[in-house]
């Protein structure tokens, strides 16, 4: 029986290099390394250049060896302001009480890890978001909304020919979902955090959601349905008025 050869250090090293196509400088050595780790559980062949670098994260497509995609999302900062809302959000939700708030590090990858909860807790309750793979450390895997490594559009990038009526209903009823089986509020909701596949809405970005029982939950819900009325209204789409919406949802408006 013949050998295989073994893979030189310096073959393997190639090897790992090759999956990404670009090397972002913000990516730093250990979350390099922790992509590598992903690579190989999730038969990930390469990273491709980043399809958005927001205020605390980039998104990356990734491409696996049976051409399936999927959008890797890397937080790599935490502003002055991102650390408020961290700390405003996880100090207080009991699902995250033993995180340190001083460090850094530990704050930026309990967000990844609350952004991860809360897409499994809307997807298990079926709404319409990208699903969770994985998450570790600052790294979070989710399903790719688009195709062939090309993203969806935003709802704000659509032509206004392409916002009806029935997108409208069905980002309605995707936030009745959200409040009345997952008991979210997502609380950034606008037309830059809802992408459009296939004519259907999509909700992401919801590191930030919190339980509908949590202080201020309505008080965003209705900053949420605010921001998806003034977007539709704007563009002359029949609205429903918010406070219709709440009662339909079974909080009330006050
Ligand atoms: P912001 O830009 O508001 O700071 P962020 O950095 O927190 O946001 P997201 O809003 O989650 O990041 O994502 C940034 C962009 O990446 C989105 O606007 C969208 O274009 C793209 N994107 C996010 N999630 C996916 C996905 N699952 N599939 C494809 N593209 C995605
Ligand atoms: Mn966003």
């Amino acid at each position: 029986m013949t050998e295989l050869p073994k893979k030189t250090k310096d073959e393997k090293r190639r090897k790992d290099e090759d999956l990404f196509k670009v090397v972002d400088s913000t990516i730093d050595y250990r979350t390099y390394l922790n992509l590598i780790q992903i690579a190989r559980r999730l038969n990930i062949e390469e990273y491709l250049g980043a399809i958005s670098s927001g205020k605390e994260a980039r998104i990356y497509p990734a491409k696996t060896f049976d051409n399936k995609y999927y959008a890797v999302k890397i937080y790599y900062t935490s502003t002055a302001q991102s650390k408020r809302a961290i700390k405003k959000y996880t100090v207080g939700d009991i699902r995250f009480e033993d995180v340190k708030v001083t460090n850094t590090k530990q704050l930026i990858n309990t967000w990844a890890k609350k952004e991860f909860k809360n897409l499994s807790r809307l997807y298990e309750a079926g709404t319409r978001v990208p699903k969770p793979i994985l998450v570790y450390e600052n790294i979070l895997v989710m399903g790719f909304i688009g195709e062939n490594g090309l993203r969806a559009p935003l709802l704000k990038e659509l032509n206004d020919e392409e916002i009806t009526q029935e997108l409208y209903d069905d980002l309605i009823q995707q936030v009745e979902i959200m409040t009345k089986r997952a008991k979210l509020v997502h609380g950034d909701l606008s037309e830059y955090n809802v992408m459009v596949y296939d004519n259907k809405c999509y909700i992401i970005d919801v590191s930030q959601a919190i339980p509908i029982d949590y202080e201020d939950a309505i008080m965003l819900l209705k900053r949420d349905l605010d921001n998806i009325n003034r977007f539709f209204e704007d563009k002359g789409i029949n609205i429903k008025p918010t406070e219709e919406l709440l009662i339909e949802f079974g909080v009330s408006g006050d």
